[in-house]
């Protein structure tokens, strides 16, 4: 009687259990990266730079990634560690992020400066950022250190003319890549000397990017591409167009990258490069990467330079930036605006505040 029971109910029960099986086999087609390891690099967002996301400025086939804002606001929260199934360990700039190939150790940070600025700007750097990451800091100036302020820091003294003329610019940004190149780094990035680095955020955003990708990664100040006139061979010249991420704002190269830019910029062919296009150094950058190796520009909303208003970003989120600065716009500082201890007037930049809310532990931070 029972076993008769069994075998009518028999094939009813084999039908769900096979409806099951598919809609399961179905859901996971659907959600891959649910169970997937890699889903670090899953999430494709591409929009406009302006809603605060990673876009590849002339539109062209974007490299998966994570918003180095979402990236970063979740390493501080440990959910980007704990959704890779590692232990969060809550530390201030650690050198490297857990379970990612990147340490700090792999940058070659950049800094142009100029004689006249040593005591000035460059001092403020020396004292907040830079000694966070001391080591991997490569200053670039014109002047030797006569006072010895600079004494156990890297820095190379460039032949290049002290002016802010394309050429002493151009003549900087080359000396930046030959020494990048002679080294065993990674990612080079370039600052100028009123630039604050987040090297903690730096890490973040470079680490999210695939370890052998051709990346250039910065922020224009135009929000078209540039128009330059390349010069030919005959005295003719051509129109290009090309986006370029403003110096002012800082930028990276990856290695892989700052390789094949090897013919248009190691040694006198970065100078000769910017002067067929007749711009300065940053927009030389733009011109070879876009326009000679055809790798488009990775637009990023983490760097800031002194031509965008630095008012517009909110305190919860400047500790999270990749860069940011400081300088006079329309005879009046722009600059972030973030309460602290120190006055306006101590801290005109706001780099010390802002250092000292990332490294309270800082001897001089009160
Ligand atoms: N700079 C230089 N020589 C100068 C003036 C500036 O090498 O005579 C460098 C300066 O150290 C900085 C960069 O060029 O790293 C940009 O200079 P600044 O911020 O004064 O001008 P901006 O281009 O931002 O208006
Ligand atoms: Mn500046």
């Amino acid at each position: 009687m029972f076993v008769k029971k069994v075998l009518r109910a028999l094939p009813g029960a084999t039908l769900t259990f096979f409806i099951i099986v598919l809609v399961d086999l179905q859901l996971r087609a659907r959600h891959p990266q649910k169970n997937n390891k890699t889903s670090l690099f899953g999430g494709i967002l591409v929009r406009r730079p302006t809603q605060g996301l990673l876009t590849s400025a002339t539109g062209h086939e974007q490299k998966p990634l994570d918003s180095p804002l979402d990236l970063a606001e979740a390493t501080r929260t440990g959910t980007a560690l704990r959704q890779r199934n590692l232990p969060y360990r809550p530390k201030e700039t650690p050198s490297t992020l857990p379970g990612t190939h990147l340490q700090l150790s792999d940058i070659f940070i950049a800094v142009k400066t100029t004689g006249r600025f040593h005591g000035t700007r460059l001092a403020l750097l020396l004292e907040t950022w830079i000694s966070r990451t001391k080591e991997n800091t490569y200053i670039f100036t014109d002047t030797e250190d006569e006072d010895g302020a600079l004494k156990g820091y890297n820095i190379i003294v460039t032949g290049c003319s002290p002016e802010h003329s394309h050429q002493g610019l151009s003549c900087k940004m080359s000396a930046e890549y030959d020494h990048f190149m002679a080294s065993d780094k990674k990612w080079l990035c370039h600052v100028d000397d009123d630039n604050y680095v987040n090297p903690g955020a730096l890490l973040s955003l470079l680490s999210a990017f695939p370890p052998d990708g051709d990346i250039y990664v910065g922020k224009p100040s135009l929000d078209h591409p540039i128009r330059a006139h390349e010069l030919l061979e005959d005295n003719r010249t051509r129109e290009v167009e090309f986006w370029f991420a403003t110096g002012g704002a800082g930028f990276c190269l990856s290695r892989r990258l700052a390789e094949k830019m090897a013919p248009w910029a190691s040694g006198s062919r970065f100078e000769r490069t910017s002067a067929v296009i007749r711009l300065p150094d940053d927009c030389t950058v733009g011109f070879i990467v876009e326009r000679r190796l055809g790798v488009p520009l990775v637009q990023s909303p983490m760097f800031h330079s002194h031509l965008e208003n630095l008012l517009l970003l909110t305190p919860r989120h400047i500790p999270l930036q990749v860069t940011l600065s400081y300088g006079l716009f329309e005879n009046k500082m722009n600059s972030v605006e973030l309460k602290g201890t120190f006055s306006k007037e101590e801290d005109p930049s706001r780099f010390k505040t802002v250092h000292c809310l990332l490294y309270p532990v800082t001897n001089w931070c009160p």
